[in-house]
């Protein structure tokens, strides 16, 4: 599953260095998660950082809509960071 950026989203940027992926661009008015490269911080952390790091409650959230198994996230980690 990805995670997925509200619209209470204050643009403060400050998830988008904490990302293991690269996976926070700027959108208009707030910043958006490109789902394939989001592994929930799966193969970097134990928690999704964007989200520890938001301070804004509940506005960094998992899609319901972007359901992946743990093991999906890890290939995808792992494809992400292949040399
Ligand atoms: Fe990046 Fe992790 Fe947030 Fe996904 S959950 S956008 S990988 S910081």
């Amino acid at each position: 599953m990805a995670m997925k950026i509200l619209g209470t989203c204050i643009d403060c940027g400050a998830c988008i260095e904490e990302c293991p992926n690269e996976a926070i661009v700027t959108g208009e008015g707030i910043h958006v998660i490109v789902p394939d490269r989001c592994t929930e911080c799966v193969g970097a952390f134990e928690t999704p950082q964007c989200q520890d790091r938001c301070p804004i409650d509940d506005c960094i959230v998992a899609d319901p809509e972007r359901s992946e198994p743990r093991e999906e996230l890890a290939l995808r980690y792992a494809r992400l960071h292949a040399c």
